[in-house]
């Protein structure tokens, strides 16, 4: 590996970083020098696949199943992660789910397990490493939301509260953190091809792409590059700040 990379030195923990999004920023992180951590629930197989992926260009990799939505699951996690690893300087929620209908139809089940994941998720991970960052002094926290969170969206009200509600926990846990030198940023990715989006009809993807005013769907890469930057010095005096990647669609 080369010297001088962005990320040398720090260690990063990607929650749902076996595929989709997450498996893009795990990648991204790493090839600028990080260690990387790869949280997981059902996709171990995928996981691992990446902690090879990762170890191919030179950088350790390692992977944890659990759960992000079970809070005495997450602080296991933590502890293990702690006790291997000694600190984490970067911590990505990515881990998220949809289950999208209109209100008339979605169930409290629908409801409650979205916020659970998407939101209670970044809660857990963040409380059980405050402590690493207070002791820090210093490192980042960036939080993947959605343009949805930001505009709103029908067929989206359990999505979009969990993807508001990460706004708000970012701003907040900005403002708590800031004197120790912890930046706490969120991401809101617009449309990104992956298992997530690939379930929507061809219809709404082509309207969806209408939508965008740099006219086509975004990487997971592109949503990896901001967390990289998030995550870097040269971020130092950004925080409680929500940077949407999305082709323009918040304009
Ligand atoms: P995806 O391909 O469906 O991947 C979802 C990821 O979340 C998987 O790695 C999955 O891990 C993990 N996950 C789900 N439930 C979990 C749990 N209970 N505990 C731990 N991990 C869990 O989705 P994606 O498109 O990559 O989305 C990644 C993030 O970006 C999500 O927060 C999503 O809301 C957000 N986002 C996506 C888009 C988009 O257009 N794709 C747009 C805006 C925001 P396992 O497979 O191991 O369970």
């Amino acid at each position: 590996m080369q010297n001088n990379l962005l990320l040398e030195g720090k260690i990063a923990l990607v929650t749902g970083g076996g595929r989709g999004i997450g498996k893009a920023i795990a990648l991204e992180l790493a090839k600028n020098g990080a260690d990387v951590i790869i949280n997981y629930n059902g996709s171990e197989q995928r996981a691992m696949e990446v902690v090879k992926e990762i170890e191919g260009f030179g950088q350790k990799a390692y992977a944890y199943k659990c759960d992000v939505s079970d809070y005495s699951a997450c602080e296991e996690m933590v502890a293990m992660i702690l006790k291997e690893h000694s600190k984490v300087d970067i911590l990505v929620n990515n881990a998220g789910i949809t289950r999208d209908n209109l209100i008339l139809r979605m169930t409290e089940k629908d409801y409650d397990d979205v916020l659970n994941i998407n939101l209670k998720g970044a809660f857990n991970t963040i409380k059980h490493l405050s402590k690493n960052f207070l002791k820090l002094r210093g490192g980042k926290i960036i939080n993947i939301s959605s343009v949805s969170g930001v505009l709103g969206n029908a067929g989206q009200a359990n999505y979009s509260a969990s993807k508001a509600g990460l706004i708000g926990l970012t701003k907040s846990i900005a403002r708590e953190l800031s004197s120790r030198n912890v930046c706490v940023n969120a991401v809101a990715p617009g449309f990104v091809a992956t298992e997530m989006t690939e379930a929507l009809p061809e219809e709404a993807m082509a309207k969806a792409k209408e939508s965008i005013p740099l006219g086509r769907i975004g990487e997971a890469k592109d949503i990896a590059n901001a967390v990289v930057f998030l995550a870097s010095d040269n971020a130092n005096y950004i925080t409680g700040q929500v940077i949407c990647v999305d082709g323009g669609m918040a304009i």
